[in-house]
């Protein structure tokens, strides 16, 4: 598979499709509690430049102010849960589980693992911080 092929993606109902056009490094899961509540789980996201996300349905797309710093992005009709968007960030995050398959990404590392639940383990060896991850050199 091309390693610069985009990323497409949506939700369950369809009611946002999206095409994310610049691949990110790889998929980094948050273990924080308001992922672990969004989600249903821990959050798996990629992080890529908001403007290469491109939507070709956002009808149903539904933001909520899930913080002080951020809003979470969820479909209002089937209820996927899809992107985390920080004020001020170039960035937005989106829910690797929403992407199409195969996505050709793997899973780099765990942030606020200190946060994580009680019902199950990390061990598969990726690196793991407790809070957010350092900023890339
Ligand atoms: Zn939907
Ligand atoms: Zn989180």
């Amino acid at each position: 598979m091309s390693s610069d092929r985009p990323l497409p993606g949506g939700c369950l109902c369809g009611g946002v499709r999206f095409l994310a056009t610049e691949r990110p490094m790889g998929v980094v899961n948050c273990h924080c509690g308001q992922c672990r509540r969004f989600h249903g789980h821990f959050g798996a996201y990629i992080t890529v430049p908001r403007d290469t996300v491109f939507f070709d349905a956002d009808a149903t797309l539904t933001w909520y102010r899930s913080s002080a710093i951020a809003e979470r992005g969820f479909c209002g009709r089937c209820g996927s849960s899809l992107f985390w968007k920080g004020d001020g960030k170039a960035t937005v995050d989106v829910a690797a589980g929403s992407l199409d398959q195969p996505t050709g990404l793997t899973t780099l590392r765990h942030i606020f693992a200190s946060s994580k639940g009680d019902y199950y383990t990390i061990e598969d060896g990726l690196e793991r911080f407790d809070g957010e991850a350092p900023e890339p050199p």
